[in-house]
C-alpha cells in the first residue's frame, strides 16, 4: 500500500470521506485551517437534488457537477473508495494510506457513477437523447427523483406520454399523505398516469417489444423507462473497520450530540448516513458539516474543550419537491403548499447558485 505524506502541507490532517452534500462542504470550510483530504471515488461533487432537470436539459449539468479541485483548491483529493479504517488511518481501493488527526464521514448513498464529471454531462446528454426521441416514458419508482423526473417531463415535452408506478401505497412516502396527494393530483393534472401498489417486472421488455408487465397483471407501453428507486446508505463498508460497532441495526452511524461517532474523539459523521431520527435531507446534511467544522476547529485550538464545542439539535423540517419548472409541492412545519409560490423557492434554480456560492464558487458561471 502506498503512504500519503503531508508534504510540506500545515496543519493538523482531515480527512472527509464522501465528497457529496455533507462532505463537499466540511471539506471546503476546512480546507484553510487544516490538511484536508477529502476521499470520494469520482472525481465530482453534484448537486443531487438539480440532477433531473439535467436528464431534460443536459446543459443545466455544467453548473450541477463540479470538479472537487474547483472548489477545493486547497486540499487535496483521493479519487477511490474508502473501504478501511483504523484509528489513524483510512485506506482507499486504490491502495493509499492517508493518516488523519481528524476524521469526517459522509458517505451518504451509494450508486454507480460515472468517474470524470465529463463522463457525468455525455450521461446526461444521452438520457436527454432518449427522452427525446421516445413517444411513452416509464418511471419506476415515486419517491422524490421518480416525481420529479416524471414533473421535468410532463412540463418540458407535453406531447410524451409518462407512466409513473410506484409499489408503495402513495407517492413521496418520506413526507405527509397532503403533500404525497397535491403531488398525485399536479401529476394527474399534467396527464402523467400514476400507477401505485404495483411493481415492473423490466426483464419483460428485454426482447425489445417495448411492453412491460407490471404485479398487478397490467401492461404498459413506453420506449423506455427510467429505475428511479431510493439509493442504498454507503455503510456497509464500515463493516469490519475499527467502527464496525458503530452502526445501528440500520446501517447509519450513531452519532453524539457534537455528531462524533460514539465513543470517538476524533471521528464524526455528518449527512444522511448519520442514526439522528429527522428528515434526510440536504439542507440538514449542510447543517451538520457546519457543526463538525466548527467542532474540528474548536479542538484543533483548545485540545477539545468540551464546553466550547457545538451541539447539534435537529429543528424544524420541510421538504420541497419540484414539480417542473415553475411548481412544487412543499411540506412546511404547519402547513403543505402546492403550485408556482412554492415553486418559486426551488424549482427555478433548484437551489443550484446558492450552492455554488456556500462553495465559493460563483452561482452562474459555469467552470469544471
Ligand atoms: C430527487 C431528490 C431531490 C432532493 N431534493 C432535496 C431538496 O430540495 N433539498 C434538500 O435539502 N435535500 C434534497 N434531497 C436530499 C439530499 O440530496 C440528500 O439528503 C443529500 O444528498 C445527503 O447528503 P450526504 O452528503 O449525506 O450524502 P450524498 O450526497 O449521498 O453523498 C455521499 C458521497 O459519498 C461518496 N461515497 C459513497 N461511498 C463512499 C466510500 N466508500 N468512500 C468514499 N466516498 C464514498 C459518494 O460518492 C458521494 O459523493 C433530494 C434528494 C433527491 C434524490
Amino acid at each position: 500500500m502506498e503512504g500519503i505524506a503531508s508534504g510540506s502541507r500545515q496543519g493538523k490532517r482531515v480527512v472527509v470521506i464522501g465528497g457529496g452534500i455533507a462532505g463537499s462542504l466540511a471539506a471546503k470550510l476546512l480546507q484553510f485551517d487544516a490538511d484536508v483530504t477529502l476521499i470520494d471515488p469520482k472525481e465530482y461533487f453534484e448537486i443531487t437534488w438539480a440532477s433531473l432537470r439535467s436528464m431534460v436539459e443536459p446543459k443545466f449539468a455544467e453548473r450541477t457537477v463540479i470538479n472537487h479541485k474547483t472548489y477545493l483548491k486547497h486540499g487535496r483529493v483521493v479519487t477511490s473508495p474508502a473501504i478501511n479504517i483504523t484509528d489513524g488511518d483510512v485506506m482507499t481501493e486504490d491502495g493509499s494510506v492517508i493518516g488523519y488527526d481528524y476524521l469526517v464521514i459522509a458517505t451518504g448513498h451509494t450508486d454507480l457513477f460515472p468517474k470524470t464529471r465529463q463522463e457525468k454531462l455525455s450521461h446526461y446528454q444521452a438520457e436527454y437523447e432518449n427522452i427525446k426521441s421516445s413517444g411513452s416514458v416509464l418511471i419506476v419508482g415515486g419517491g422524490p427523483s421518480g416525481v420529479e423526473l416524471a414533473a421535468e417531463i410532463a412540463v418540458d415535452f407535453p406531447e410524451k406520454k409518462v407512466t409513473l408506478v410506484h409499489k408503495g401505497p402513495r407517492l413521496l412516502e418520506f413526507v405527509g399523505q397532503k403533500a404525497a396527494d397535491k403531488a398525485s393530483d399536479w401529476l394527474e393534472s399534467k396527464k402523467v398516469e400514476v400507477i401505485l401498489n404495483q411493481s415492473v417486472d423490466l426483464s419483460s421488455a428485454s426482447d425489445g417489444n417495448k411492453m412491460y408487465r407490471t404485479s398487478g397483471g397490467e401492461t404498459i407501453h413506453a420506449d423506455c423507462h427510467f429505475l428511479c428507486v431510493g439509493k442504498p446508505l454507503s455503510s456497509q463498508w464500515l463493516n469490519k473497520t475499527v467502527l464496525e460497532d458503530s452502526l445501528d441495526g440500520k446501517g447509519r452511524v450513531m452519532v453524539d450530540e457534537y455528531l462524533r461517532i460514539r465513543g470517538r474523539s476524533n471521528v464524526f459523521a455528518i449527512g444522511d448516513i448519520t442514526n439522528i431520527p429527522e428528515m434526510k435531507q440536504g439542507y440538514i446534511a449542510e447543517t451538520h458539516a457546519n457543526v463538525v467544522v466548527k467542532n474540528i476547529k474548536v479542538m484543533m485550538m483548545s485540545g477539545g474543550k468540551k464546553k466550547k464545542m457545538s451541539t447539534y439539535k435537529p429543528g424544524s423540517e420541510m421538504a420541497i419537491v419540484s414539480l417542473g419548472r415553475k411548481d412544487s409541492v412543499a411540506q412546511f412545519p404547519f402547513v403543505t403548499v402546492v403550485g408556482c409560490l412554492p415553486g418559486l423557492i426551488k424549482s427555478k434554480d433548484l437551489f443550484v447558485g446558492k450552492t455554488r456560492k456556500s462553495r465559493g464558487l460563483n452561482p452562474k458561471l459555469v467552470q469544471g
